[in-house]
């Protein structure tokens, strides 16, 4: 039985704000330019319809003002979820959670000028007729990989999927368990392999699998090989006893038999870059060279594209996949396209310094420790403590997981880390940055060109926002 309000309780109720009269609160002139006034009125009504239940709970009914100040509230984090620019001082340089590889502004040009019409995604303009999407992209990545032909699709994630269900559905594969790995965000090699509808064939150990562990399968006439699947350890490191064979071999192995050898390489360097004193991580032309059949790499790892997946190899097998249903299910946006296309076309002409990754990856430690030093000049110029210090940063994205990248950062020793932080994420534009006990840490190597100036002011935004708290 519903119980009769109290008159104290309704007498409380009516005090509180009109709807209508919240939305039109001068105080909420920018939100209500900023989302509109039907999306306003919702925020508004949720916050009244909290508060009424705090009054019915004996609660106070407030003032308008404060009312006002708790719609804000709402109106910010609703903005706050929206993705938009930041400024990467964290020192991860792939950062996944940051979008990984940044776009250089040439890239977002020809994304904006392409992207804001119609496209010519899937039409031959030489000919009229209709042409395959991404056709430009997979022949500057055959060619730039050595492989016979590529394929691109929405991530790595999928081009693996791509590759098991196209090659091996309701076939075996076989894996060493030292490579029933996670990637990271539930990419676990044991279920992407059930979700394909390949059968999973482990051997060896965690840490030792030889050549003989995977060659007595095929002793076994109870299993119907496919494929040999070899995963990169990206994004952890096994010392000591350990043991893999190489990939020549294992390829050597799977043609001797008459399997497939496909190569998940996660990161997919299309360089080699240890001449920037970067370890040599295996490129896709590498593996294709070293007998894998088909390769499969990120496109927003070390290759610092857009998000994308891809595949490179022979023909045959490229092809399969690219008629596989699923690929139509996979495929790439126009929108990463046009970009892939872009950085790719870098690539070709040897531009580098057109991939804001790369150039963040190869900056050397001495033009880092200039860059930390401008900064701290700058702040200590501001009134601000800021000292530099040395410490590594990461390529991030678990690629190179054993490669700590040589950095300088400037030191921020502040009264509350955390506050400073919170501060600095609704900065214009806002900041990521590391905390290190007290004091935040802004690393010179991720920052890109060109946002020396906007960390700057940001970082003395923070501080005035933080001292008045
Ligand atoms: C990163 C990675 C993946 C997943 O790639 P996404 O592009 O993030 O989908 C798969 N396998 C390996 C070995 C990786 O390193």
């Amino acid at each position: 039985m519903k119980e009769a309000l109290s008159q104290d309780r309704r007498e409380e109720l009516q005090r509180i704000a009109r709807v209508d009269v919240t939305v039109s609160a001068p105080a909420l002139v920018q939100a209500r330019t900023r989302l509109g006034t039907a999306a306003l009125t919702r925020l508004v009504r949720l916050e009244i319809g909290e508060l009424r239940r705090q009054v019915l709970g004996g609660g106070e009914a407030g003032t308008l003002d404060a009312l006002v100040e708790a719609v804000k509230r709402r109106v910010g984090a609703v903005l706050a979820t929206r993705a938009r620019r930041v400024i990467n001082a964290t020192g991860v340089v792939l950062h996944t959670n940051l979008g990984r590889a940044p776009l250089s502004e040439q890239v977002a040009a020809e994304m904006a000028a392409s992207c804001a019409g119609y496209l010519s995604i899937e039409i031959d303009l030489s000919t009229g007729r209709r042409g395959p999407r991404g056709a430009f992209a997979e022949t500057a990545l055959a060619q730039l990989s050595s492989a016979d032909d590529a394929l691109v699709v929405n991530n790595n994630a999928a081009a693996v999927l791509l590759v098991l269900t196209a090659l091996a559905k309701g076939r075996g594969v076989i894996v060493s368990r030292g490579e029933l790995v996670e990637i990271g965000g539930s990419f676990r090699v044991p279920d992407v392999l059930a979700r394909s509808g390949a059968k999973m064939i482990e051997v060896g150990t965690t840490n030792r699998t030889t050549l003989e562990d995977y060659s007595r399968v095929f002793d076994d006439p109870n299993h119907d090989v496919a494929v040999i699947l070899r995963v990169h350890q990206g994004n952890f490191r096994q010392v000591g006893f350990v043991e893999r064979p190489p990939l020549p071999k294992l390829a050597a192995l799977a043609h001797e038999r008459g399997v497939l050898l496909v190569k998940d390489l996660g990161g997919g360097a299309l360089l080699d870059m240890t001449s920037w004193g970067l370890p040599g991580e295996p490129t896709p032309e590498l593996c294709v060279k070293a007998g894998a059949d088909v390769v499969c790499f990120s496109g927003d790892k070390v290759l610092g594209g857009p998000q994308a997946g891809i595949l490179v190899g022979a023909s045959e097998w490229i092809d399969r996949a690219r008629r596989d249903p699923l690929a139509r299910a996979l495929r790439l946006g126009r929108l990463p396209l046009v970009a892939l296309e872009s950085v790719l076309d870098a690539y070709l002409r040897q531009d580098y310094a057109a991939v804001p990754a790369l150039e963040a990856l190869r900056r050397p430690p001495e033009e880092v420790r200039q860059r930390a030093e401008k900064w701290a000049e700058q702040l200590q110029a501001r009134g601000l403590a800021a000292t530099v210090v040395e410490l590594p940063a990461a390529v991030g994205a678990g690629a190179l997981a054993e490669v700590s990248l040589p950095s300088f950062a400037v030191q921020l020793q502040v009264h509350n880390a955390e506050n400073f932080a919170a501060a600095l994420r609704t900065a214009e534009p806002p900041v990521l940055a590391r905390i290190r006990d007290d004091a935040l840490l802004f690393d010179g190597r991720s920052v890109l060109d060109g946002e020396d100036a906007p960390l700057i002011e940001a970082i003395v935004a923070a501080q005035v926002a933080t001292s008045e708290a």
